[in-house]
């Protein structure tokens, strides 16, 4: 495993493909500092004395060499891993208050490891050994990676090969004896101008006559012909105050302008069902993740509610406990069903486990559909403050700061100084650029609401449920009772 400061290293020595703003930018860039942050944390935090208590969970055994790896590069052998990278995820969101950035990396190579799996078995090609031997190099060298799936879609209802320009989804345009050509653009690529690998996946169903846009492969991120249009936010550095970070995110529009990806690095090569497969594969992983991350979101702004309603001197008020509970039972039961998609989880073929479908799909419906709601709460408890907070130059100087220190003390058992962290964190959290883009990340990352709705009905057996009701009611043409979603109890 390596340390935050050899990943920074390397990043340093990337080519420069990044454009912000009408920029080109290094990975060293101040703009970028805070999703860097956020990745570097993820090495730095298995050697953390704090979280030694976690490093189990922080590491894994590698099935390839038998080392220990850092999880997030991580192919699930069973249940217990697939609950141990659910609670990974929450514990490491909590250390950077949001978004850990390297779950695109691991739902990726999981999803991969399945279908180039399948895709051998069906047609008898290499894509699995070319897969591991990718991994064991990626596992060896504690590499980092997102993942491009969401293409940039052009016109919604059309598909890909109906589009006006073929680019709009990325597709093979040629290929060669030692590999293949790749062009097109992915979007929303969370964390891709941080990390060294970006996998590329389908982002939907693909008809027999979709073959050219059925391609799997991983792609260095500064790889000639990828070229990243980027957008980041962070939360405001506030060092003086004590804050940690600055953490944030970075997230690209990533063009692959004619991409040549060695056969070494392709994974799936115009097999359309198991495209198919593998982008639903991914997006189940991710929702899994989900199950970790949107608890700890909302472990985040619960905690901010409540520190909310301490300053403000109302902690004992009822209606503050109600709506922590709201915010208790979103969380807990988000995790709860990501608890049961694992222990639901199965065996595929290659030997990965999977979470349930339903499970992960209704925990992070659930997820999506309060998040605003928790704004809502936090807003509430905190009153307008965080909104209209003076800014942090008028705590320093020496004309103001005695009035803000004389009106701004609330609950006087909190220092002022203690108020201040605390509104002004809960305005990074809640009233800033990077509170909006987490905001939309927790209705649309990992698919818009409409895919997960998709994905529990066309999992769900409704016939079962219908045959209850046509028991009670004496239908004559009633079925065999059979219910299938009671739960699988696992040896751990
Ligand atoms: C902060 C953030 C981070 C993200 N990170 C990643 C990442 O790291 N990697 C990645 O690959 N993706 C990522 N995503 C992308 C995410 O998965 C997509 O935003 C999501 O799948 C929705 O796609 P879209 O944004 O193109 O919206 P659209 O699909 O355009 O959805 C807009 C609306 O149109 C509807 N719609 C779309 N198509 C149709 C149709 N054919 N018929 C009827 N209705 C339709 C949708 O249901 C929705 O209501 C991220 C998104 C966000 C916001």
């Amino acid at each position: 495993m390596i340390t935050s400061t050899e990943y920074r290293k390397r990043l340093s020595k990337m080519k420069r493909n990044v454009y912000m703003n009408g920029n080109l930018i290094g990975r060293d860039d101040p703009k970028i500092e805070g999703a860097v942050n956020i990745i570097a944390k993820t090495y730095d935090m298995v050697d953390d004395p704090e979280l030694k208590d976690y490093r189990d969970v922080l590491t894994a055994k590698s099935h390839l060499t038998g080392k220990t790896i850092n999880r997030f590069c991580h192919i699930h052998q069973s249940v217990t891993d697939l609950l141990t990278k659910q609670k990974m995820t929450r514990i490491t969101c909590h250390q950077v208050g949001g978004c850990i950035g390297r779950c695109m990396g691991i739902d990726s190579t999981n999803a991969n490891s399945v279908s180039s799996w399948e895709a051998d078995q069906k047609y008898g090609t290499e894509y699995n050994k070319r897969f591991l031997s990718w991994l064991k190099d990626f596992q060896e060298n504690d590499g980092s990676a997102c993942c491009a799936q969401t293409d940039v879609k052009g016109n919604r209802p059309q598909r890909p090969g109906e589009q006006l320009d073929p680019d709009l989804y990325v597709h093979r345009v040629e290929t060669l004896s030692d590999g293949i050509v790749i062009r097109g653009a992915k979007v929303h690529n969370s964390y891709a101008p941080v990390v060294e690998w970006i996998p590329v996946i389908p982002t939907r169903r693909l008809l027999a006559d979709e073959k050219d846009w059925a391609i799997s492969c991983v792609v260095p991120a500064d790889a000639d012909g990828v070229k990243q249009i980027v957008s980041a936010t962070a939360f405001n550095t506030h060092k003086a105050l004590g804050a940690p970070g600055p953490y944030g995110g970075a997230d690209s529009l990533t063009v692959f302008d004619n991409v040549f990806v060695p056969w070494e690095h392709v994974f799936l090569n115009g097999e359309h069902d198991i495209g198919s497969q593998l982008a639903l594969l991914f997006a189940l992983y991710h929702r899994h993740s989900y199950t970790g991350c949107k608890p700890a979101m909302t472990d985040v702004l619960m905690g901010a509610a409540a520190l909310m309603a301490e300053c403000n001197g109302i902690e004992g008020k009822s209606h503050v406990g109600d709506r922590l509970v709201e915010m208790i039972c979103t969380s807990e039961l988000c995790y709860g069903t990501g608890i049961a998609a694992a222990i639901n989880g199965t065996r595929s073929g290659s030997g990965t486990f999977i979470p349930d479908i339903v499970f992960c799909n209704v925990s992070r419906r659930h997820a999506g559909l309060n998040i605003y709601h928790e704004y809502d709460v936090v807003a509430d408890l905190a009153g307008g403050m965080p909104a209209t907070l003076p800014r942090e130059g008028d705590w320093d100087s020496e004309e103001t700061k005695k009035y803000l220190e004389k009106y701004m003390m609330r609950n006087p058992k909190v220092p002022v100084e203690d108020q201040h962290r605390a509104f002004r964190w809960v305005q990074d959290i809640t009233c800033s650029e990077h509170a909006g883009v987490s905001q939309y990340a927790g209705v649309h990352g990992g698919g818009s609401p409409r895919m997960e709705q998709i994905a529990i009905l066309g999992s769900y057996n409704v016939e079962q449920v219908k045959n209850i009701a046509k028991r009670l009611s004496g239908i004559k043409t009633k079925g065999k009772y059979t219910f299938d979603r009671l739960g699988n109890i696992p040896d751990l």
